[in-house]
């Protein structure tokens, strides 16, 4: 008897939880925000529209209207952005929480993996991603945590329960390579070293390492498909693959079965093929895409990710071995990166942060996409409305429409004239709440 009056008292307990939750959210679902925006930018449409008013209620958009028709609702929180030009929260599909720069002269990536305690490397990404927030990035996709196992599992749930700020995050955990396929590495061989991927060998391994990451939160599965990388006899960038097409296979269907998607690291050559033949739904850098590979990726609906600005960090030496590697490098990817929009390729903005350090600015590749010949538009889309897509958010992220979730940012001059004043967001609002206004005319009332 005592027992079910217990029952009684927890059940009535729930009850009263679960009623205040539930009013909390309906205070917040009636919550309404008026933004004026002198431009927007919708994340789909070609053209910029002006003078538009967006109502924001509780965490969506509710609608979207020129301002002369716009019908404000009573006791909205006006934020007058009329000056600006408004845009949907910016989507960085390649970023490495974990990693804080792979500088030579700071110990490169080693010094990630062996100087810092697993409590630094998480403090430091509690930054990461709240500089990715204040550069209007409301959504990333993390792809791995180079040696931090499952940290990124954390500081998603940390950021989804209010306790840091950060952007929506899509995260893959641990990462898998092959023995040979990842450092650490270049030790003394009797040293059993860390690894900043999980190594696999053969389909079985494979399989089981996506299903360990599935099974603690993965959200995509990233492998990598090729490893070093040199200048071979004849001046070409020559890459060694990594985890076999069977090996890749089983991943592959793995993650498929659990609705969700591989992406693959890969430069080119004999693991970019593997790659393709083994169902990779995103390529990751493709440094080396030959013709044969564009056109499995258009066949296949392959994405594509080109992390350009990367490559132009921390070269050797101009008359080293891995200096010329590092210059070929560049050079190769720019010619794939032209041939792959001309063909039409699925492209999504990323930027690989964390290789690149944190405290440099993640819109710096829109620079890179537009100077290759990206027309501003198609490179804003393809870190909005088109990454969306990639991630199976289409309509909820990457656009200013109607429902859906209301992450806005917004920036003081024309990105379609000069894209470099997406290095400069004054103005950012993730889920319905404002983060950051630094909007000069900044005059939020209610009227
Ligand atoms: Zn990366």
């Amino acid at each position: 008897m005592k027992t079910l009056k217990n029952h009684y008292g927890w059940i009535l307990l729930f009850a009263v939880v679960i009623s205040a939750a539930a009013q909390q959210k309906d205070n917040r679902a009636e919550s309404w925000t008026v933004i004026r925006a002198g431009a927007l930018i919708d994340g789909k449409s070609d053209q910029p529209r002006r003078d538009q008013v967006v109502i924001v209620r509780g965490n969506r958009i509710e609608s979207v209207s020129a301002a002369a028709t716009a019908k404000i609702p009573p006791g909205a929180t006006v934020i007058d952005l009329s000056k600006a030009t408004l845009l949907p929260g910016l989507i960085d599909s390649h970023t490495h929480i974990f990693l804080q720069g792979e500088d030579p002269a700071h110990g490169g990536y080693d010094a990630n993996i062996l100087n810092a305690p697993l409590a630094l490397r998480a403090a430091r990404a509690t930054v990461s991603v709240r500089r990715a927030l204040e550069q209007g990035f409301t959504t990333l996709r993390d792809v791995e945590t180079e040696g931090a196992g499952y940290g990124d599992v954390g500081i998603k749930q940390a950021i989804e329960q209010g306790y840091i700020p950060g952007p929506r995050l899509f995260i893959s955990t641990r990462a898998i390579s092959t023995t040979g396929g990842y450092p650490l590495e270049g030790y003394a061989p009797e040293l059993d070293m860390p690894k900043g991927a999980q190594i696999v060998d053969g389909p079985v391994e494979a399989r089981k390492a996506a299903r360990e990451q599935l099974d603690h939160g993965a959200d995509w599965i990233k492998v990598y498909m090729t490893h070093r990388s040199w200048v071979g006899k004849n001046g070409e960038l020559v890459s060694q693959p990594t985890l076999t097409v069977e090996e890749l296979r089983a991943i592959v269907d793995e993650t498929h079965g659990w609705g969700k998607k591989v992406a693959c690291h890969v430069y080119g050559g004999i693991g970019l093929r593997r790659a393709l033949d083994g169902g990779c739904d995103s390529i990751e850098h493709g440094l080396d895409l030959d013709d044969a590979a564009i056109s499995q990726m258009l066949k296949q609906g392959t994405w594509y990710v080109p992390t350009i600005s990367v490559y132009y960090t921390d070269w050797a030496a101009a008359d080293t071995p891995a200096g010329q590697r590092d210059r070929l490098r560049a050079s190769v990817h720019e010619q794939s990166f032209k041939k792959a929009l001309k063909a039409g390729v699925k492209i999504a903005f990323g930027t690989d942060m964390g290789g690149i350090p944190w405290s440099e600015p993640i819109a710096q590749e829109f620079s890179r996409m537009v100077e290759l010949g990206m027309p501003p538009m198609g490179a804003i889309q393809s870190a909005t409305s088109r990454a969306a897509v990639m991630l199976d958010m289409e309509g909820k992220i990457g656009v200013v429409a109607p429902g859906a979730f209301a992450d806005i940012i917004a920036v003081g001059g024309d990105p379609l004239r000069d894209i470099k004043v997406l290095e400069n967001v004054q103005f950012v609002m993730k889920d319905g709440t404002v983060f950051k206004n630094e909007s000069k005319n900044e005059s939020s009332s209610r009227p």
